[in-house]
């Protein structure tokens, strides 16, 4: 793919947009379809998706650009409904890439299967009768799912804990086998249940315990993703501030994140602002990508910031962002929705290893726009200035009322809905 860096994209036409993605990626004029049709989603595929369909819901769909990955350029398609997150994660990306681009990496496809053993004479026993059939049972999981062996993966390896092993209460105590299985380019969850419902009868008979749940853990912490990013300070200067001072405020931003939960919510919020809107684009499961990622921010025993950012010795700021990532190139509605299959296209990663890391630098991006706000001039001046639009539609502003009602809110610095009504009245006489 060329550059993407593509200077001036915002101040385009939606039709000049799609020109410039279509002969960026060579798109062919079915694939241009999708993204042109006013229905993206056909009734009929959204009918076999989910139960009792009535239609389908659509969300703007902005690429992400100036995205420099391991030295490779990706454009990336975001479906969001909040304004001024794809504008700040492209500049973000574009101050990352000059200073040298994204730095990813990731400990592989493995996802974890839980099989739940209650009720057994002897626990210890069985959790040692299991241990002894390890071998067994790997191949028990991989002989109920073969292809995915044949492609590469499968179960690999077992563990098997014991929960409230000192509890009276017969519902506290039980067994729980972790099954850890390469699902590749699959988020693997049906695939996963399949192998662990297979396994389960024997499970029983070994431990001669009964089993009741056999799920898959969307705490995923076998399959993470790591964005890194080195950023001297010149890069990160603005209006009114020194590249130092913003520098440090992100770092005093982050520690306040990293000790105190009711920030580090809404500091993980603004980074799943930028990590939600690839998940969903490319069909991928948000909820279990969601679960899995503050999972994994309480890791340490309690919530905390998803990044780190700190200053290294040469007084560079550092970035760095490792969450689980349960996603797939294949499976679910990654192939199945049309607009998926062209989001994957357009982003061009080659597997599911691929895309994770893509993902986890857009969240780190995007916590960095956020924090680079919040630092300087505050979140409200750009984001409104971006949101006003919105307002403007939603106080039943039309056609080229919108951007002048919202030019003049900005103007104003008023911009509101009850604002942004008492102009439309105006515009109507
Ligand atoms: P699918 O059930 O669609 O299975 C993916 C299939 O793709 C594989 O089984 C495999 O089948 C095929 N495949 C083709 N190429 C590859 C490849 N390169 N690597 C791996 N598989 C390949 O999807 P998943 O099992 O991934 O399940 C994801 C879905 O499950 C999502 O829709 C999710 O919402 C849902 N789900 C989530 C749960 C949770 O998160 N707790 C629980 C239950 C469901 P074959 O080898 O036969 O071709």
């Amino acid at each position: 793919m060329k550059s993407s860096r593509i200077p001036g994209f915002y101040n385009k036409t939606v039709d000049e947009r799609r020109e410039i993605l279509q002969s960026l990626h060579n798109l062919s004029e079915d694939e241009m379809d999708v993204l042109v049709s006013e229905q993206s989603l056909p009734l009929e595929i959204a009918d076999k998706m989910i139960e009792n369909v009535v239609g389908s819901y659509s969300l703007p769909l902005g690429l992400g650009l100036n995205f420099l990955i391991n030295g490779k350029d990706y454009v990336i398609p975001m479906a969001i409904e909040e304004a001024s997150v794809v504008a700040s994660a492209s500049y973000m990306a574009k101050i990352i890439r000059d200073a040298g681009g994204f730095k990813t990496e990731s400990t592989g496809r493995v996802m974890i299967g839980q099989i739940q053993v209650i009720g057994c004479q002897d626990f210890q026993l069985a959790k040692k009768t299991l241990l002894e059939h390890k071998e067994q049972l790997i191949e028990a999981c991989n002989t109920a799912y073969p292809s995915i062996v044949k492609r590469g993966g499968g179960a690999q390896d077992m563990d098997v804990r014991i929960l409230n092993e000192s509890s009276k209460s017969k519902y506290e105590k039980m067994l729980i086998v972790h099954m850890y299985i390469d699902t590749r380019d699959a988020m693997g969850a049906n695939m996963i249940n399949t192998m662990l419902e297979a396994l389960a009868p024997t499970v029983e008979e070994l431990t001669d315990g009964k089993v009741y749940l056999r799920i898959l853990s969307n705490y995923a912490d076998r399959c993470l993703a790591k964005a890194t990013c080195v950023i001297p300070p010149q890069l990160l200067a603005s209006e009114g501030f020194s590249g130092e001072e913003v520098r440090d405020g992100i770092v005093h931003a982050y520690e306040f994140a990293a000790s105190d939960p009711y920030r580090a919510v809404t500091h993980n919020k603004g980074i799943m602002n930028g990590i939600d809107p690839v998940v969903i684009a490319t069909g991928n499961d948000w909820r279990a990508v969601e679960a899995g990622a503050h999972a994994y921010a309480a890791r340490f025993g309690k919530y905390s910031s998803m990044t780190t950012w700190s200053v290294d010795d040469d007084g560079n700021l550092v970035g760095e962002l490792e969450l689980p990532m349960a996603i797939g190139t294949v499976g679910g509605a990654t192939r199945v929705h049309p607009m998926a299959k062209l989001a994957l296209r357009i982003l061009g990663t080659e597997s599911a290893e691929e895309l994770a890391q893509v993902i986890v630098a857009v969240g780190l991006a995007q916590n960095l726009g956020a924090l680079k706000a919040l630092v300087t001039d505050g979140i409200q001046k750009g984001h409104m200035a971006l949101h006003s639009r919105s307002v403007a539609v939603a106080a039943g502003a039309t056609g080229e009322m919108i951007d002048m009602i919202a030019q003049q809110m900005i103007e104003e610095k008023q911009i509101r809905v009850g604002r942004a009504k008492e102009l439309v009245g105006q515009y109507k006489k």
